[in-house]
């Protein structure tokens, strides 16, 4: 799950990590109130969407005076905002981050993921921070310092001062350097984040550390421990369809291709993906109704395929092993028939009650096409989605 940067700084201060001041806001009017209320010279007007980039996409403006704070806050808000994580559509504006201006002497950055390698947490850190930041890591990966952080141990006092020192804090701001990471690791920690990001962490004149930027991703599997977190989620930032299948209960994954999938199993949804490839198309989902699918389910699943404008068909690629083929056939009728299906069908079914699967789909009267194998299912779906068949 991903939450908005203010959310994150929220999250960071708890810390003890410092941030600039600043407040949430979903108004011009609010945006303007804010800046007169944070008060000083210049305010920063920041685009809070999913997605990073946003300084190059014009989605973080520095104002001057409130008049710009109001023309600044009145271009973003609502503007379809167009970064290199967005994709061409872009992502629309509905929040702002009003903040206090900073002044900047130097952008660093540090990060935190998920080594699988090690498992361990790593620390990266580098001097080279602010919006160039995968430039870095691509031209001159020197230029990123790792920690591999003992799980048992936590961020030690040396490691962090190393790093610290690596990236170019001065002697006199170290002891600040130590808490801001230590800060950041505990956090990570403690909220069961898969991704911790500030970029940039910034140097002032004064020699003080800021977070300018935040960024933390947090493991689904462990939400179920953070009902704090869990409420800061925005769904405005999501994939309709992903919001609508989870409320189902449904593994789906919204993809640009073709051909809707509906399988059980994530491995064998996988593959099916893969082979739908192999013969010269392209998954329009990846799509796991898991071992427990009833009726309901399904039917859910092909109204949220269907809901796909670029959707051409669908292939039901069921493996009965817990799951029962005639429970799934009878699931696939009521569903078809429930939704009117506007696409061919291809159903390839394996496994217990096989026989009787393929009888109920048969004498349904539906126009379904059966396959064999994963081979034949896929260039059957691939021929009837280019009308072919
Ligand atoms: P991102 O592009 O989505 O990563 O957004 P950031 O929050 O990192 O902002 C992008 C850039 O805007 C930063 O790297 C800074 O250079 C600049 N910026 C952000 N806040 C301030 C500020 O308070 N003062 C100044 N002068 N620049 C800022
Ligand atoms: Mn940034």
């Amino acid at each position: 799950m991903k939450i908005h940067e203010y959310q994150a700084k929220e999250i960071l201060r708890r810390y003890g990590v410092p941030t600039p001041q600043g407040v949430p806001c979903f108004t011009v009017d609010e945006a303007v109130k804010a800046a007169q209320s944070l008060g000083g010279k210049a305010w920063v007007v920041k685009a809070q969407i999913h997605a990073g980039g946003r300084g190059k996409g014009g989605g973080v403006k520095l104002a001057k005076t409130i008049d710009e704070v109001r023309q600044f806050a009145g271009q973003i808000l609502g503007m379809q905002l167009v970064t290199h994580q967005t994709g061409a559509q872009g992502q629309q504006v509905r929040r702002l981050l009003v903040e206090e201006g900073a002044n900047i002497a130097k952008e660093l950055y540090v990060g935190m993921v998920v080594d699988r390698g090690t498992q361990r947490v790593c620390l990266m850190a580098s001097s080279e921070g602010g919006m160039d930041i995968e430039e870095v890591a691509a031209q001159t990966p020197e230029k990123i310092h790792k920690v591999f952080i003992d799980p048992a141990a936590g961020l030690q006092d040396p490691e962090a001062d190393d790093v610290a020192r690596k990236i170019g804090i001065p002697e006199s701001s170290i002891p600040q350097a130590r808490a801001v990471l230590q800060g950041l690791h505990r956090a990570f920690w403690e909220t069961d984040a898969s991704l911790a990001e500030i970029n940039p962490l910034i140097l002032t004149g004064d020699g003080r550390l800021i977070a300018l930027d935040a960024k933390v991703n947090f493991d689904d599997n462990a939400l179920y421990r953070h009902p704090d977190l869990e409420a800061m989620h925005d769904l405005d930032e999501e994939d309709p369809a992903e919001v609508e299948a989870a409320k189902s209960d449904l593994n789906y994954i919204q993809l640009d291709g073709t051909i809707g999938c509906l399988v059980n199993g994530a491995g064998l949804a996988m593959a099916t993906m893969d082979t739908i490839k192999l013969y010269g198309a392209s998954p329009a989902n990846f799509l796991d109704v898991g071992g427990g699918a009833t009726t309901e389910k399904v039917t859910e699943a092909f109204k949220i395929m269907l809901r796909n404008p670029k959707l051409q068909a669908i292939l039901v690629n069921i493996f009965g092993g817990i799951m029962q083929c005639d429970v799934i056939a009878e699931g696939i009728v009521a569903a078809a028939r429930e939704v009117r299906l506007s696409v061919p069908l291809v159903v390839r079914m394996k496994g217990t009650n096989e026989d009787l699967g393929k009888k109920i789909l048969a004498d349904s009267g539906l126009p379904i096409i059966a396959a064999d194998n994963m081979a034949d299912a896929a260039q059957r779906v691939v021929a009837a989605s280019k009308g072919k068949n």
